[in-house]
């Protein structure tokens, strides 16, 4: 097994399957009922035994739907087996007790929900399906009773944006061990919904109730998701306030002590078995039935991801560029140059002044 340089791979997801029994409004997947699944079980190995020849990283079961794949238990337990952390994302709509009984027998440590809303008039909009919001609560419950831990995944637009806090409260009062608050990145589905997307303005004044909200937080562990210039609120607010607290980790945590961590810990494995930087890169670096992992790894792509001397822009000149790193995604969508500036980012660094 190799694992390169300072950069080792902690984290992957894998897109099981574009079918879905849901049809939410940003999902970057586009899944839905119409799908089938790409590849059958042997190919599902191959791709795992690639990953493991490589690292042995927490490897999410994502989707679409993981829980319309007929072998997802037997892939949760050859994943275990390869010395993998094993979870799974699910939409919790397809949750039973004897799911429960499966996932424990298979080895899955964690499982991420997603809530989108703190009732079902939020949520159930969000995710398009009446009564989704309600079988969410019950997932929740019944991971509790079978002692399954569990972590809550948000994602907000202009639409649910009213709802941030109370979400955050529910996803606590549910038992999760952690909440992980997600603005939308427009990809796939949510390339639609550029009109809702939280303004600028109300990104940070998000991140900085989040850290409002997280220094006062010890029973479970919260964090924006993909939204790297939160280091950096992080950091001015501690040094306004002279506050200097330790941020707690959870073990199944992408992240490490930087804000994107795209092709620099984590990677996302589509259904097709190309292999992105992160869930919302548009370009892969490769597929991985057609090439080793660790070639991947070491492509150009995933190596740019590792150089923040050429940023440009703002994130260019920033004092923040190695702790935040900015959007990659993100600036690729809206700037189409990967190193361009983080366009949800409003901090002016000093330096860039003196640039103009
Ligand atoms: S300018 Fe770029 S590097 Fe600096 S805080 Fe904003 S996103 Fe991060
Ligand atoms: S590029 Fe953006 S979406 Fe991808 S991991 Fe980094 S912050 Fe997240």
């Amino acid at each position: 097994m190799t694992n390169i340089g300072s950069f080792p791979l902690k984290w992957v997801a894998w897109e099981t399957t574009k079918k879905c029994n849901l049809k939410c409004i940003h999902c970057r997947s586009n899944a839905d009922a119409s799908h089938f699944d790409t590849v059958d079980t042997k190919k599902a190995i191959e791709l795992m035994e690639k990953v493991a020849e490589f690292a042995r990283p927490v490897f999410v079961l994502t989707g679409g739907e993981p829980l319309l794949r007929g072998d997802i238990f037997e892939l949760a337990k050859y994943g275990t087996k390869l010395g993998f952390k094993m979870a799974m994302a699910t939409n919790g709509s397809l949750v039973t007790d004897e799911v429960c009984e499966k996932i424990k027998g298979s080895g899955i440590k964690i499982i991420s929900l997603s809530l989108d809303g703190p009732g079902a008039e939020a949520h159930d909009n969000f995710r398009k399906q009446k009564g989704s919001f309600d079988a969410v609560i019950s997932a929740a419950e019944k991971f509790r009773a079978h002692g399954i831990e569990f972590l809550i995944n948000s994602s907000f637009t202009k639409r649910n944006q009213p709802y941030i806090e109370d979400t955050y409260l529910l996803a606590r009062k549910l038992g999760a061990k952690a909440w992980y608050m997600f603005i939308v990145v427009p990809m796939g589905r949510g390339k639609g919904l550029l009109d809702e997307l939280i303004s600028r303005e109300d990104y940070e004044k998000i991140l900085k109730w989040h850290y409002n909200m997280e220094i006062k937080e010890h029973e479970i562990l919260v964090r924006p998701t993909c939204a790297p210039s939160y280091y950096r609120i992080f950091a001015e607010e501690q040094k306004k306030s002279g506050n200097n607290s330790d941020r707690r980790k959870l073990s199944f945590s992408p992240g490490g002590g930087k804000g994107c961590v795209a092709g620099q810990s984590i990677a996302y494995i589509s259904a097709e078995g190309d292999v992105y930087p992160c869930s919302y890169f548009t370009g892969p670096g490769g597929n991985i039935f057609r090439q080793k992992f660790s070639e991947i790894w070491e492509s150009g792509l995933f190596k740019s991801f590792r150089d923040y001397s050429d940023y440009k822009s703002r994130c260019g000149v920033c004092d923040y560029r190695n702790t935040c790193g900015g959007c990659r995604a993100r600036a690729l969508i809206y700037d189409n140059d990967l190193k361009s500036n983080d366009p949800y980012c409003g901090y002016v660094p000093a330096s860039w002044e003196a640039v103009k």
